[in-house]
């Protein structure tokens, strides 16, 4: 399960197992710190060549005063080693503590999340017992911008980015991913029905890039079936690639379906930097028990091992913990029919020690190879292409209004165009109410109106757009915002209105 498809050279470049690769390890809050020794005995007692350097990050570092639960010192270690084992943190609850993983992926470029998701049946009970999938979701985009506004006394708004270097580093990911671990099929998750332009832009990059993978499947899925048949099918996938927000769902959903949220490790990959972490909480309930499953950051720290080209100290691991688990050597949270010995954090790790060096017996015993050293990459992630003749032909005018109807509204707008630019339609909550709506719409106050340029041929100003608004707000309308409607080379660079 490599996840070093697009690793920093220098980390790439560096021997297997000659020198020890210097990582950031963080152990957290609840039960981090019980988990993350677990996991580094075993990988010290693997012959891991690792070097440790930790950090402090998480609740006391909030309640400190640092907002974010990270202090400057720690960043210089991370940039330094650009690996980093993070152990689960707690964020104290209320206001003003801003979400250290959302901060560390965006800060360092993490762009690809990558979720295995795998049912390790018999031995962990679950309805699916024939699962292996591979979720490749993107990290620093679209809902999660945190670009929110309060616009009206009713309407509230979060901006939905996503970019085309977004789209064509995370689908390239995904290909490439596949590509390395001899993965079938890749499966786009979108909703591009319904958010053409977005989600339509992520699958035409989906479809673009894939056609440089031709011995690859491509599928894809509306992301509401595709939920839904990975809840009922989950052993038709094999890697996702899908936007952050589905991801964020989808992901949770099928770390569940395995068995048990301890499970499952994941990897947060950028240019520079990759972020190792189990998926499940820092757990506070049950924290200083010692009880705790270290499977799930064991896992993740497999997949950091094959990242910094330690595949066969990854493989050897990964076995002795399958091994461990046929055995029935289990955590609490595992407990179950094929049960032979309910162990706790501690003595689970020195199970797994004890089988370094076996293979499972029923399961397939797992094999890594470490991954190619890119010293300079054969294409670069992204090329930008050059801009494209772009001409504003129309303004959306956003407004804050009530008391009026939708003709009221529309006729008093009609009466402020210029020469430049006339009202073409009204609409609210983007249904078209002016001219000629149905009285049985629900209007909020809210309103979108659009002004438009006499033809896509007639190109605008932004002066035209300053005369527009100050007729609008000299008349006493509350304007809240604008968007330009543009074309790019000639294309539409805007939705259409529904009813329009
Ligand atoms: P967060 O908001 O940080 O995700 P949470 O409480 O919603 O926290 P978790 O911390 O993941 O979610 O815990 C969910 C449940 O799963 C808890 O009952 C917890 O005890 C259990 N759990 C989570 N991780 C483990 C683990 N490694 N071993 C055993 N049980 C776990």
């Amino acid at each position: 399960m490599s996840t070093d498809l697009l690793a920093h050279p220098e980390q790439q470049s560096r021997g297997a197992a000659a020198t020890k690769v210097p990582v950031t390890v963080a152990y957290g809050d609840g039960i981090g710190p019980e988990i993350m020794e677990a996991t580094l005995a075993i990988l010290d007692a693997a012959g891991a060549q690792i070097a440790v350097e930790p950090i402090e990050i998480g609740e006391r570092v909030y309640l400190a005063g640092n907002s974010a639960g990270i202090e400057p010192s720690a960043w210089d270690s991370l940039r330094r080693t650009k690996v980093f084992l993070k152990a689960p943190i707690t964020t104290p609850s209320g206001s003003g503590y801003k979400s250290l993983n959302v901060t560390v992926r965006k800060t360092l470029g993490l762009y690809a999340n990558v979720r295995p998701c795998v049912s390790y049946a018999p031995y962990v009970s679950t309805l699916h017992p024939k699962m292996d999938m591979v979720i490749v979701r993107e990290n620093e985009e679209d809902l999660y911008a945190g670009i929110e506004h309060r616009q009206t006394d009713e309407v509230f708004q979060c901006l939905k980015l996503i970019t085309r270097p977004g789209c064509e580093k995370i689908v390239r990911y995904a290909f490439e991913y596949a590509r390395s671990h001899g993965r079938k099929k890749v499966t786009c998750m979108v909703k591009d029905n319904i958010m053409k332009m977005t989600d339509g832009l992520f699958y035409q990059v989906f479809e673009d890039i894939g056609a440089e993978y031709p011995e690859i499947q491509k599928e894809r899925y509306i992301i509401d079936i595709g939920a839904a048949r990975i809840a009922t099918k989950p052993e038709r996938f094999d890697v996702i690639v899908t936007p952050n927000l589905y991801g964020d769902i989808i992901s949770d959903i099928a770390a569940e379906m395995t068995g048990s949220v301890g499970l499952a490790g994941s990897a947060n990959i950028g240019e520079h930097v990759a972020m190792f972490e189990a998926i499940h909480g820092s757990a506070p309930d049950i924290a200083g028990r010692g009880v705790a499953n270290p499977s799930g950051l064991l896992l993740a720290a497999v997949m950091m091992l094959v990242h910094v080209r330690q595949a066969d100290v990854a493989a050897k691991i990964h076995n002795a913990w399958l091994r461990t688990i046929e055995d029935g050597i289990q955590t609490a949270d595992l407990q179950g029919e094929r049960t032979t010995k309910t162990v706790g954090t501690a003595s689970f790790a020195q199970a797994v020690i004890d089988r370094l060096g076996s293979k499972p017996n029923v399961f397939a015993a797992v094999s890594y190879v470490n991954p190619a050293v890119v010293t300079k990459r054969e294409k670069p992630l992204y090329v930008r292409a050059a801009p494209a003749k772009k001409h504003i032909v129309g303004v959306d005018v956003f407004l804050h209004n009530t008391g009026s109807t939708p003709d009221e509204l529309g006729n008093a707008l009609k009466a402020l165009g210029t020469h430049a630019l006339s009202l073409q339609m009204i609409t609210n909550r983007g249904v078209k109410v002016f001219p000629g709506g149905f009285p049985e719409t629900f209007c909020t106050d809210h309103w979108r109106c659009r002004f438009v340029s006499a033809s896509d041929k007639d190109f605008i100003s932004h002066r035209d757009i300053i005369s527009i608004l100050s007729n609008v707000t000299e008349a006493g309308f509350d304007v809240i915002k604008t968007e330009n409607l543009c074309t790019f080379d000639g294309e539409r660079g805007f939705a259409l209105g529904q009813g329009q």
